[in-house]
């Protein structure tokens, strides 16, 4: 069913993202008549700010993978293994289970996330658009894979607690670990820049 519809922003009003309250426009930034909470700008936040972190992100991904994750010592001897290299360690050691882990936190979640968000700002920046109920079940995983970016932390712990209870004399976090955790701040920013306003600004109004 198709039917004309008045939006907020064409009527010259805007809700209070606590509480509701429909205020004008021109009280854009200022505080809610009613619970005092700051109402949003009218206009969308650009996308530039989503691109540029968006690119930290997969640069910093780039030495995470090709640096050391991991330096062990065994009998006086260094050894350091990358991310990849680490998590092919544990399956040839048979830990299948934390090898599945490390693989799945430190390269399909990643990666997956700097894709999703790719896909968003492409279908935002009217590149190549997409069925706006799909671009907002994308939106969704994003934020849903947000909380669990830095599970690749813990699962460090856990292979630091596994690896210092087996033969190992010593174990320390390469330089991979820094650059990790800042491409995961950086695709949270990228995250948290983009606007969700922007997926239905390209469906127009009629499709209700
Ligand atoms: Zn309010």
């Amino acid at each position: 069913m198709s039917a004309a519809v008045l939006t907020a922003a064409a009527a010259g009003r805007l809700g209070c993202p606590v509480c509701g309250r429909a205020a004008a426009v021109a009280s854009a930034g200022r505080r809610c008549g009613r619970c005092g909470a700051r109402l949003p700008a009218t206009g969308r936040r650009p996308l530039g700010a989503v691109w540029a972190w968006l690119i930290a992100g997969v640069a910093l991904y780039i030495p995470a993978n090709l640096e050391p994750m991991l330096v062990t010592t065994t009998f006086g001897r260094d050894s350091a293994s990358t991310i990849i290299g680490g998590a092919l360690e544990l399956f040839a050691l048979g830990s299948y289970g934390v090898g599945v882990i490390v693989l799945v936190a430190s390269v399909l979640i990643p990666v997956a996330k700097f894709l999703a968000i790719a896909r968003l700002a492409a279908h935002a920046s009217g590149r190549a658009p997409m069925r706006p109920h799909g671009a907002l079940a994308l939106y969704e995983v994003v934020e849903f894979i947000g909380r669990w970016s830095m599970i690749d932390v813990f699962v460090v712990a856990i292979l630091a607690a596994l690896v210092q209870m087996g033969f190992l004399a010593s174990l320390t976090p390469g330089p991979a670990a820094a650059f990790f955790a800042l491409s995961v701040a950086a695709t949270m920013l990228s995250a948290r820049a983009f606007d969700p306003r922007l997926i239905w600004d390209r469906a127009g109004v009629e499709h209700v």
